[in-house]
Order: structure tokens, then C-alpha cells, then sequence
């Protein structure tokens, strides 16, 4: 295996996890492998069929991706050639059914199209394993479900005695479970690196479109600059990339721009004068995303909250390749949580639905938290970390707790009022004395704490709220694609214990939303 290494790859020695999948893969183990981006999972599926000279076939799902993989491994002396392109392929099966490849790559419906008894040949000839690239789209939970993912169980069917190995480099535990269980793996071998990447600073800042958003991006862009690393600004729409570009170019500083509506031409001049540093700075929509293999990426701003923590960690995650220390800031703003319905357009099944809503609320909480953010991101990914990280913002920054029980108490009282029929909106709205239509029809402004709650802002409320539901005394549900508040048992307790003129102590540190 060494050999090969040297040979076919030139590298001296193999990273850790790889060797050990693929002597799993060589003894026949099914596997599931989630690993960082970067951290050289393909090398698991492309050393096996060299020690054993028999095809590996791989499951990828995006022809340009599958292309440069081919192109990279025919230049190493490996036999690999893709299904897909169409003209081609008649001799492609034909040479794939007599063995010629090493390793045979195929779109998730071209595997499903395939005819038995081309599984059958191959059998035949030799098949040495079936890796099926970006696993987690093939569940409904991930954050990138595609439904030809979801036909891939039929090929257990067909190659029972072929070890799988599903390779992803972000899937949560639901996620990871239903991967083993759509690709009807057997006692799989499961291999799951640290999400922690610990030369990333997080952080992450309301923002309003304002002056001083604009003139702190300018400073932080300067910054990384200066220090001749790369930065990546992501935006949420096309006009929003627009408008930053323009913003930084009057500001003197050269930025390339790069978003779907742009032409291939364009688009690839836009990377590759990012990628041989000719630009410093690359202001894009996620369609900069794939294939971005640059190591100097100092620091990776998120204008906008990402539509999930899986995509948040795989953008975030281009900077910092190298090792060195490396920043990741995200700018929200409130509305950017009310974005579920432009997500949920075309989205047909419940659980989908549900999945979208789910990690939309995870992102909105990871900005909201006032705790370490590694941590949370960690958990989320299953992974447990004790103690704070020391180098995210919430780390950083001096920490305020107070006395919130006053506060609470009203928004407790008043969400049990509701009956856990509404949203945040409305108990809010209610404490802050509003008399809008829906109030007066539900006699909400006879409620005893109706207007209590004037000296603070929407926002601050909604930040007790989070901090609330982070400590159980709330609870939120998802009714189809309505999110609606209701109090927890905790919170049930407290009221318990509590009147309109006392109630015990409840401190709670504040996020920064709530810091005036
Ligand atoms: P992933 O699929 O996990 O994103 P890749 O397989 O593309 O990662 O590998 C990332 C980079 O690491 C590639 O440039 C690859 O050549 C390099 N690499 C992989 N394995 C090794 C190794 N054992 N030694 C040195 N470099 C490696
Ligand atoms: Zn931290």
C-alpha cells in the first residue's frame, strides 16, 4: 500500500484514518466516513482497487467534479474515466464490462440506470468496492437532499458481496444513521473525524445594511489583506454580491465577484485570478464553493445568515487550510430567520420541510447563543467538547450576566397566556403594548402584563427568548412551517414560584444583542 502511495500519488506516508479504511474496504467492511473537506477521503476509495486490480466504482453527483477527478488520476497512471457525457459512453461500458478500469466514476442516475447485467460483468471481472461521494445527499435530513441519491438502495440488490463506503464531510447523527440504513449497510465500519477545526476564530455580529457594517467590513478586509492572505465574502443574493463589490472597489480595494448568474467564462476567469492571488478578495454567492482548494484563505465573512450550520461549517471552512490562524465572521440580521418560506418553495415532502425548518432554526440559534460558538457548532455535528474554546467571540469578550427575572417572568406569563398557539411575534407585541388588530380581536390587551414590556426593543426580547429556550424554560415547536413558542416544563416551575411583584432569581448572561 506504501508503494502505491509513493508511486501512484507521491506522498511518503498515509494520513491517519486513511490507512485504516481501506484495510476495512479490503476486507470486504462496508464504511461511512465523515471527515473534513480536504482531509483526503477520496484516497480511501482510490488506493483499493491498486492493491486488488479491480474496479472501484464511485458515485459522485457533479460531472464537473467527477471530471477533474479523472483527469487528476489519469495524469497519475490510474485508469479512471467517467459515465455521464453520452457519445462516449457505449465504449466506456464496454471497456468498464472487460475490467479496463481502475476506477469508474458515474452520476447517482446513471447508477440506477445501468442494466444488471453490466453489474453482472463487472462482478465478473472484478469490483472492488462502490464509494458513494456526498453522502448526505441521500437523506432527507442533510442539507443537500437529492432524490437520485435516494434510488441508490437498489444496488445492494445487485452487489451484496461489494463492501459500500458512504464518504461525507458533514452529516449529523440522524444524518449518518439514515446514510447506513438507505445504502442497507451491514455492520459498517464508521469513521468520523473532528469537526474541530481549532486555527478557526468564530464569530458572529448583528448587522443592519448601515455605515458602520460597511465601514467595519472595509477595516477587516484591509486587515487580512495587509497580512497577504485571501478573503471570501459570502452574500445571500446576487445583488447583494453587487452591491459589496462596488462598495469595497470604491474603498479601493480589487475584488473579483463571482455568482450563478454569471457566465462559465466569466466565472472560471473570476477563480482563477482568485486562486493565483491576482485578487485578494472574492465577493460570491455559495456557487464559489466546490473545488476551492486555496490554503491562504485568511478569513471567510458570511453577509447574511446561511441557510444551515452544515453549509455554514463547509463554507467557513475554506479558510485556514494551511493550519494558520484564520477568522470566520457571520452578519445577520433578523430577518434573515424569516427566510424558511424562499427555502421551502418548491419542497415537497413533510420531512423535507421539516429538515429545512430544523437547520434554519439551528443557524438562527448559533448566532443568537451568548456560549462558547465551537462548542455549539461541535454538538451539533455530535461532537462533544468540554469546556469553553477561547477563541470565538463569545469567548473573548467580557461576559455580562444579569438579573433577569422580572423579564422573564413577563414573557413566561405571557407566552402561557397565548396558549402556544403563536409565534414570538405576538407575545412580544403584547408586552411591548402594541394594540394592532390581532391583539384587540384575541382581548389580548386585557391580559394583565399587556404593555409591561415598553424599556426594551423587539430584539432584546428576542434575545431573553433564546436565552430562554437555550435553558428549557421555553420550548419551540415546528407546526408544518410555522414555528410556534410555548412554555417548558422548566418554565411551567418558575411561574409556579412566581407572582406580578416577586419572583426568585434568574441570572442569565446576555448576548451581545442585548448589551445597549
Ligand atoms: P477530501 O475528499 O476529503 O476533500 P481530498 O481527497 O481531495 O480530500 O484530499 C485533499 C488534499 O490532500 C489533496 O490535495 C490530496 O492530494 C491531499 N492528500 C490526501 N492524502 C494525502 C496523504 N496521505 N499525504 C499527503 N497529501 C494527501
Ligand atoms: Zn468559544
Amino acid at each position: 500500500m506504501e508503494h502505491i502511495l509513493k508511486r501512484n500519488f507521491g506522498y511518503s506516508q498515509f494520513r491517519p484514518c486513511q490507512k485504516e479504511i481501506i484495510e476495512q474496504v479490503l476486507g470486504g467492511r462496508d464504511c461511512l466516513v465523515v471527515m473534513a473537506t480536504g482531509s483526503g477521503k477520496s484516497l480511501c476509495y482510490q488506493v483499493p482497487p491498486l492493491v486488488t486490480g479491480k474496479t472501484a466504482v464511485v458515485i459522485s453527483p457533479l460531472l464537473s467534479l467527477m471530471q477533474d477527478q479523472v483527469m487528476s488520476l489519469k495524469q497519475r497512471g490510474i485508469k479512471a474515466e467517467h459515465l455521464g457525457s453520452s457519445q462516449t459512453d457505449q465504449s466506456v461500458y464496454s471497456k468498464a464490462e472487460s475490467g479496463v478500469y481502475d476506477v469508474l466514476y458515474m452520476t447517482p442516475e446513471k447508477a440506477c440506470m445501468v442494466p444488471p447485467r453490466f453489474w453482472g460483468n463487472l462482478l465478473n471481472v472484478g469490483m472492488c468496492l462502490l464509494a458513494v461521494d456526498e453522502a448526505h445527499c441521500i437523506s432527507e435530513w442533510g442539507h443537500d437532499f437529492r432524490k437520485e441519491y435516494k434510488q441508490l438502495d437498489v444496488l445492494r440488490g445487485v452487489l451484496f458481496n461489494v463492501p459500500f463506503i458512504g464518504l461525507t464531510a458533514t452529516a449529523t447523527e440522524k444524518v449518518q444513521n439514515d446514510i447506513v440504513q438507505s445504502l442497507k449497510m451491514t455492520d459498517p465500519y464508521i469513521n468520523i473525524g473532528s469537526f474541530d477545526r481549532q486555527n478557526l476564530f468564530y464569530g458572529v455580529k448583528p448587522c443592519n445594511r448601515t455605515q458602520s457594517f460597511q465601514e467595519e467590513l472595509v477595516a477587516k478586509i484591509l486587515k487580512y489583506k495587509a497580512s497577504g492572505g485571501s478573503t471570501i465574502v459570502y452574500c445571500t443574493t446576487v445583488k447583494d454580491t453587487e452591491q459589496i463589490c462596488q462598495l469595497l472597489r470604491d474603498a479601493g480595494i480589487v475584488s473579483g465577484i463571482y455568482h450563478g448568474q454569471m457566465g462559465s467564462k466569466a466565472r472560471e476567469e473570476s477563480h482563477r485570478s482568485f486562486i493565483r492571488d491576482e485578487i485578494q478578495v472574492m465577493v460570491a454567492t455559495i456557487a464559489f464553493g466546490m473545488g476551492i482548494d486555496k490554503p491562504n484563505i485568511r478569513c471567510v465573512i458570511h453577509y447574511g445568515c446561511p441557510k444551515s450550520l452544515e453549509s455554514y461549517y463547509q463554507e467557513s471552512g475554506r479558510c485556514g487550510r494551511d493550519g494558520l490562524a484564520s477568522v470566520c465572521w457571520l452578519y445577520y440580521s433578523r430577518s434573515d430567520f424569516s427566510k424558511a418560506d424562499f427555502y421551502l418553495s418548491d419542497v415537497q415532502s413533510e420531512n423535507q420541510r421539516k429538515a429545512i425548518m430544523e437547520s434554519l432554526i439551528a443557524a438562527e440559534k448559533y448566532c443568537l447563543i451568548a456560549s462558547c460558538r465551537r462548542k455549539f457548532l461541535l454538538q451539533y455535528f455530535g461532537e462533544h467538547k468540554s469546556g469553553d474554546c477561547g477563541n470565538c467571540d463569545n469567548c473573548s469578550r467580557t461576559k455580562v450576566e444579569r438579573d433577569l427575572s422580572k423579564e422573564s417572568y413577563l414573557l413566561l406569563a405571557c407566552i402561557k397566556s397565548c396558549g402556544g398557539r403563536w409565534g414570538l411575534n405576538m407575545p412580544i407585541d403584547i408586552l411591548r403594548g402594541s394594540r394592532s388588530r390581532k391583539i384587540i380581536d384575541n382581548s389580548f390587551d386585557k391580559l394583565p402584563v399587556h404593555g409591561h414590556g415598553k424599556d426594551n426593543t423587539t430584539t432584546w426580547w428576542k434575545g431573553l427568548a433564546g436565552l430562554l429556550t437555550a435553558h428549557g424554560y421555553l420550548k419551540e415547536v415546528i407546526d408544518d412551517v410555522y414555528r410556534k413558542i410555548s412554555v417548558g416544563p422548566r418554565g411551567m416551575q418558575y411561574l409556579r414560584d412566581s407572582n406580578l411583584l416577586y419572583q426568585p432569581p434568574l441570572v442569565l448572561e446576555l448576548t451581545s444583542e442585548m448589551i445597549v
